[in-house]
């Protein structure tokens, strides 16, 4: 087989762009991936117990985007599926994020919908600025709430108080002053209804797309380098980190199945007390995919600060170390950059779909004219096998002239 595209990575950015390639402009694509599995952080698999399981965490799908429910529709049948999700606070379980009944429960109130915005207002701080995610909750709910449902979460997830943390960590969070208590409110809230990875297969299903998995692109051979690239891991790693590792969170999952159908009431429940439990929610898989089965699978989420890179920090310092990276990333025609890694943002599945798909679409516009016409010398792209940002920074076009695969 011959390639014309290199794509890096199989999760949601990596196979929606080798999809298209394939079949939107006829190319030849090898995707690659260092995991054994497609589907990067969606991958779901069959646990020993058969119970559908998300390996890297529960992951649900919600879009206001019509355009991407339209395109994965090509690979998969929904489950519609609205999650929810209980916080154990003070010993109850009360729904977050925090609406009416939140409020009358904790505190034994019986207020109606509309008493419930003077309510905040009365415990919220007046801030002269809401730098913080400790401003952008107290600012909105008082401290009270902010202690009950935000500090020690927030604390336990990233490992820094929320005053260390950018506001926009919190302020996305919704507060809520009626009775709605699903977690999302996106127009469109479903479940792949075989499973993340059953998706992703019927999309790589196609004779111009070859899937190589355990395979890092740093031990891509030579000859590959002359195709074109879509990088989709972590971009400081592409450049063999010159300016400094990229700081993330990771997550130890811990996964348990037990002898009875069912272990919680929704979902997940959220963990916000520090001081009980080092983990910060339980989620029950069956709830999201709908399965039947005697016994039930949950994974609990340890936030650690090493391991799989999960969750960009969100601080300024990072942000700009970012903007070096994307300097870099920008000076290096031929391989493009995408997805939640590439870009350093946290990003849905949605999201990073609907910037696959607009990626595509530039890649699309940008084709060089087909092969054959290519005149006989081409530049080359470099794919760093080292540690120096030089290599990267002297990098040329792709040629369109396709590589052949070992
Ligand atoms: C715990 C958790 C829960 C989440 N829950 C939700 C949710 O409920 N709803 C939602 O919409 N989103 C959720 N997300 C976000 C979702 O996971 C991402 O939006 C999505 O997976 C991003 O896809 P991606 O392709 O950009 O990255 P990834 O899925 O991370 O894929 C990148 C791939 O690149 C590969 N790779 C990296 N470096 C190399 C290399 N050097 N060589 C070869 N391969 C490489 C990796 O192995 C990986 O498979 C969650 C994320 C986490 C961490």
């Amino acid at each position: 087989m011959r390639v014309d595209r290199v794509v890096i990575g199989a999760g949601f950015a990596g196979t929606v762009i080798a999809e298209r390639l394939a079949r939107g402009l006829g190319e030849r694509v090898l995707l690659v991936d260092r995991r054994s599995h497609l589907g990067g952080n969606a991958y779901d698999e069959h646990d020993e117990a058969g119970i559908l399981v998300h390996r890297y965490g529960p992951h649900i799908f919600h879009t206001n985007a019509t355009r991407v429910v339209e395109y994965l529709s090509r690979f998969t049948e929904w489950r519609p599926y609205q999650h929810r999700v209980l916080a154990r606070v003070r010993g109850q379980l009360v729904p977050i994020p925090i609406n009416l009944d939140t409020v009358n429960r904790l505190f034994s109130l019986s207020l109606r919908e509309d008493e419930l915005e003077d309510w905040f207002a009365e415990r919220a701080e007046t801030l002269p600025r809401l730098r913080t995610s400790e401003d952008a909750v107290v600012g909105r709910v008082g401290r009270e709430l902010y202690e009950l449902f935000f500090r020690g979460y927030t604390r336990k997830q990233w490992g820094l108080d929320p005053s260390e943390l950018d506001a926009s960590v919190t302020s996305r969070i919704p507060v809520r002053t009626n009775r709605d208590d699903r977690y999302f409110t996106d127009t469109f809230q479903a479940m792949p209804r075989e499973g993340y990875t059953a998706m992703f297969a019927r999309m790589v299903d196609h004779p111009d797309i070859k899937v190589a998995l355990d395979t890092d692109f740093r031990d891509l051979p030579v000859t590959l380098r002359s195709a074109g690239v879509v990088f989709t891991g972590p971009v400081d790693e592409f450049f063999g980190q010159p300016f400094g590792p990229l700081p993330y969170r990771s997550l130890e999952f811990r996964f348990e199945t037990h002898d009875t159908p069912w272990l919680l009431p929704v979902g997940t429940v959220n963990e916000p007390d520090e001081t009980a439990v080092p983990y910060t929610r339980t989620t029950e898989f069956k709830h999201l995919t709908g399965q039947q089965h005697p016994r039930t699978t949950i994974v609990r989420e340890y936030p650690r600060a090493d391991g799989d890179p999960y969750y960009p920090i969100p601080r300024p310092e990072n942000q700009a170390l970012y903007e070096r990276y994307r300097a870099l990333a920008e000076r290096t025609p031929g391989v493009t950059f995408v997805g939640r890694l590439a870009t350093y943002r946290y990003y849905n599945m949605d999201q990073v779909v609907a910037q696959a798909l607009a990626t595509y679409r530039k890649l699309a516009d940008e084709r060089l004219p087909a092969t054959t016409d290519l005149p006989a010398k081409m530049p080359r792209v470099s794919i760093p096998t080292t540690s120096t940002a030089a290599a990267a920074s002297t990098a040329s076009a792709p040629a369109r002239s396709g590589t052949t695969i070992p």
